[in-house]
């Protein structure tokens, strides 16, 4: 089992203004899945996101990561593990707009201080159609280069596991189609898992199982399999 995820629940706020956004969500991922969570917006399908990726802290429960516990890990230890395991792909890219594409695309090897494996990076930039924006920067990109840069950078430290929230949400259909072939490209090639948030039912029928979420809870989980 590649996460387990236990009774995990997070509330925002107390007293008369609480807002429970994850209310005891329990299930497990194993290793190579394509997971489509789909829901309503304000249904806690972000807050969900960044649990999973150790982006925040939940009020109760764990989530764990080939048998580890997360939130048991110091602050710099999870920043750490985050760096070595985890990718994240957002709606908005979160590029960093002073850096280059290609500096964008290191980051994560620069930060996590291992060596720059050109020849996967060459691999990925082909395969992303980067090759010839390397130089340029993120907003003399359209939305679909933007996203594909920040995939390359979710991906260059070879995560086991890629979140991506709403990363089609910006995108025309064309690109939206693009983004989703490639992250099913690298789930197969490489077997990493993925767990995608998705308004789009187009995009939730790629992917080999598909969560319904509804006010912080799983309303439906089925695998397709594919
Ligand atoms: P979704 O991604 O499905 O749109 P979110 O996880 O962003 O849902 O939000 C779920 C609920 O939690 C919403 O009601 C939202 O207003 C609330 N919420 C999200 N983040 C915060 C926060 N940092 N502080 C307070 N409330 C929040
Ligand atoms: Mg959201």
């Amino acid at each position: 089992m590649l996460m387990e995820i236990r009774n995990l629940s997070k509330k925002y706020g107390d007293g008369q203004t609480v807002c429970e956004a994850c209310k005891n969500v329990n299930f497990n991922v194993n290793e190579g899945e394509f997971i489509a969570i789909v829901g309503k917006s304000g249904s806690g399908k972000s807050t969900l996101m960044h649990l999973l990726g150790g982006l925040d802290n939940p009020t109760y429960g764990k989530v764990f990561i080939n048998g580890m516990d997360i939130y048991s890990l110091k602050f710099d230890d999870l920043t750490k593990f985050r760096r070595d395991n985890i990718g994240f792909i957002y709606q908005f890219y979160n590029l960093i707009p002073v850096l280059t594409i290609k500096e964008n695309i290191l980051l994560p090897v620069f930060l996590s201080g291992k060596k720059v494996n050109w020849k996967y990076f060459d691999f990925l930039v082909k395969k992303l159609n980067l090759k010839d924006r390397l130089n340029f920067f993120p907003n003399e990109l359209s939305g679909g280069g933007q996203q594909r840069c920040a995939i390359a950078r979710a991906i260059i430290n070879h995560p086991k596991i890629v979140l991506a929230d709403e990363p089609t949400g910006n995108l025309d259909r064309r690109s939206s189609k693009n983004v989703i072939k490639l992250l099913k490209f690298f789930n197969k090639k490489y077997h990493q898992t993925i767990i995608l948030v998705t308004h789009d039912e187009e995009v939730a029928r790629e992917a080999s199982r598909v969560i319904v979420y509804e006010d912080g809870e799983i309303k439906s989980d089925s695998v397709i399999g594919k």
